[in-house]
């Protein structure tokens, strides 16, 4: 170094079994953007935003993500489909040629942690082949003081070699790619892929084992964000659903838009120290915030440049899923610590691409729990040739890929806190209105903000059941009248131009949330059962 006044810190990686590697410890995001430009891996845009391409993976991999199935984890993961078991020695073998071939490479090391309440902090050390991947872990993750640097020591460790390809045959894998965790190692292990989502939902999935067996604490797939009287709203939903869309609103302030943690201490708090937000056909007229969010710090994902260096948010040749991540701070409204009360409006968020659900209703705590576990959402055509019509899709807790327990669990945890905390639930169909996909359209953001906002400012009359009309079909509790929301608009029959066609999609899509709930009866109450639509297609 020469100069004491300056001396850089940095860390040897030899306990990993990553031998005589130059690393890189702790850099700036501002250093990490310059060498990734510098060394050909990505862009400056006109926004000062670094762009980047994430290879051959431009979403996550569900089928190749794994947990190694050991004493701590055997008896209590859900193992099936979505937790697929891996061997603790086929482990230790693949761990040891991903450090091999790791070793003697410029490598980009972080130390960071997850989770904003000092009771539940994790601490986490990233080792990353890439440098804007460490600048993703920079972004995405809680960034540390200097104070807490000095003795920092990691529990997790992430060991991120997208350049590094398995042999299934050989390795225990599916394919070349792979996610798998080790838990008793705390080791996330993931190579063959470069999208970095693996890298934040990694972390999510371990935390959805932790807090839940260690610490009694219920974690969701969720957003959050904060009033001015400091009323909690959170918003579950599957991906494209609107999190992220949703809870950033310039009137709130931002707890978190993906990860949270709902404590017995009656707090909400953030996993995370930053957003991913999706960025197809983003505009700054609909959503500003996120749109000036994208600057220097930001890294855009998959994206088109044009000559000048502008995003073309509509170009979707690379993937639909064009993403960007931030820190935290790149939004003005934050609430800091991410840190809030009990929740006082709980929404479930559903992109019903069969146009039948009401674009917002009430429900009652036994449908509460049957959405939940339910999940629903809907998968539209576009990728696959010769699929026009939508496709139901339900993923338990609203997050089933992440979640390493039995359903059951998260959702006792919820509807007991549901109950103690007297909350709100309600149902918000951002999805289509008009008809399905393919006749009607999609909701317009401004009257699914208009009914969020109803909400939350107690105008939706929530004790007058003479406001509400109960759907027929669903039994849900949908508002007569709406301010900013065209009456017509909140009954999805009435936007329909056929009573008929419009029943027989219902019960298309009633039909699906039965035969999807059979595999959870057993684990319901009739309480619960009683929650799912009232009438179904025979
Ligand atoms: P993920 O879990 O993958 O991060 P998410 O739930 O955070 O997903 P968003 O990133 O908020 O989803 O994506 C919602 C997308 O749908 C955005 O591109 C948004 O612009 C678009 N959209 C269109 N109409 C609506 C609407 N009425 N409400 C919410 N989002 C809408
Ligand atoms: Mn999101």
């Amino acid at each position: 170094m020469g100069n004491n006044s300056e001396v850089t810190k940095t860390i040897a990686l030899e306990k990993y079994g990553i031998k005589k590697a130059h690393v890189n410890y702790q850099l700036t995001p501002e250093e990490l953007h310059d060498i990734t430009v510098s060394k050909g891996l990505g862009v400056e845009a006109a926004s000062g935003a670094l762009a980047v391409d994430t290879g051959e993976f431009t979403g996550r991999s569900p089928k190749d993500r794994f947990i190694v199935k050991d004493d701590v984890t055997k008896d209590k993961i859900w193992w099936g489909d979505v937790n697929i078991p891996f061997e603790p020695h086929a482990f230790d073998k693949l761990y040891n040629k991903v450090v091999d071939y790791l070793s003697e490479k410029e490598l980009f090391v972080r130390d960071c942690y997850a989770c904003a309440d000092e009771n539940y902090k994790l601490k986490i050390r990233v080792i990353n082949e890439y440098p804007w991947s460490n600048q993703f872990a920079y972004n995405m993750f809680l960034r540390p003081t200097e104070a807490e640097l000095e003795d920092f020591n990691p529990e997790w460790t992430i060991v991120n070699a997208p350049g590094f390809m398995a042999v299934a045959e050989e390795d225990g894998t599916r394919q070349h790619n792979f996610a798998i965790l080790n838990f008793t190692k705390k080791i996330a292990l993931i190579g063959g892929t470069g999208y970095t989502g693996e890298i934040k939902k990694g972390i999510f999935s371990a935390l959805n084992f932790i807090l839940p067996v260690f610490k009694n604490t219920m974690p969701m797939h969720c957003s959050a964000n904060v009033g001015k009287d400091g009323d909690t709203a959170i918003f579950f939903g599957l991906s494209g659903t609107g999190k992220t869309t949703l809870s950033t609103d310039p009137n709130r302030s931002l707890i978190g838009d993906d990860e949270h943690g709902w404590t017995n201490e009656n707090t909400v708090f953030n996993f995370e120290g930053g957003c991913y937000a999706k960025v197809i056909n983003l505009s700054r007229d609909n959503e500003p915030e996120i749109f000036d969010a994208i600057k220097k710090g930001a890294i855009l994902e998959n994206v088109i440049l044009n000559d000048k260096g502008d995003v073309d948010f509509a170009d979707t040749s690379i993937t639909q899923n064009t993403r960007v991540s931030y820190p935290i701070h790149h939004i003005e409204n934050i609430q800091v610590p991410s840190i809030g009360k009990n929740p006082k409006n709980i929404f479930f968020l559903t992109a019903d691409a069969f146009g039948v659900i009401p674009p917002i209703s009430k429900l009652t705590p036994s449908q509460a729990a049957y959405h939940f576990i339910s999940g629903y959402t809907a998968k539209v055509a576009g990728t696959e040739a010769g699929v026009k019509e939508p496709v139901p899709s339900f993923s338990a807790c609203f997050g089933a890929p992440f979640m390493p327990l039995h359903p059951a669990k998260y959702a006792e945890m919820l509807s007991d806190k549901m109950i103690k905390a007297g909350v709100n639930v309600w149902l918000v169909n951002t999805g289509w209105t008009g008809g399905p996909y393919g006749v009607g359209t999609r909701m317009k953001l401004k009257y699914t903000r208009a009914m969020i906002n109803a909400v939350l400012n107690g105008d939706l009359g929530l004790y007058n059941y003479d406001d509400y009309h109960i759907h027929s079909v669903f039994g849900v509790a949908q508002p007569r009248s709406c301010p900013g929301v065209p009456t017509s608009v909140l009954s999805p029959r009435s936007t329909w131009n056929d009573d008929e066609a419009y029943y027989t999609t219902a019960f298309k899509l009633t039909n699906a949330f039965r035969e999807n709930f059979k595999k959870f009866e057993a684990h319901c109450t009739e309480e619960i059962r009683r929650g799912g639509p009232q009438r179904y297609a025979f």
